[in-house]
């Protein structure tokens, strides 16, 4: 635990220039996640999009479901997950590659 922990703080003194960067870059996914986010709301509220009762990934039929962008300039283009999946694929994204990834998904 001890030896995770100074890894880490090595790293972080080391990538600190990248790490600024890659947190000025979540922001900005942040924003424009948060603009398709309303976008959605607002076609669930007139009908224009309908919510799925099934995770496209793992098939459950779970109590809440949440809308996945695979590609934020497409609001309405939307994957039904449950929350296990969904956080799954928004941590592989910030893990391996970076924000630009997007994750391969079968179409609803
Ligand atoms: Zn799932
Ligand atoms: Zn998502």
């Amino acid at each position: 635990m001890r030896h995770n922990a100074a890894n880490r703080r090595r790293y972080h003194a080391r990538h600190r220039k990248e790490i600024v960067e890659y947190n000025r870059q979540y922001e900005r996914e942040h924003l424009i996640e948060k603009r398709a986010h309303l976008k959605l709301c607002y076609a669930l509220r007139v009908g224009k999009v309908t919510r799925s009762a099934y995770c496209a990934l793992c098939l459950a039929a779970p109590a809440r479901i949440e809308g996945h962008h695979p590609d934020y300039s497409h609001p309405l283009d939307v994957v039904w997950l449950c929350p296990t999946c969904h956080r799954g694929i928004h941590l592989g994204r910030r893990r391996d590659a970076g924000l630009s990834a997007v994750p391969v998904l079968r179409s609803v």
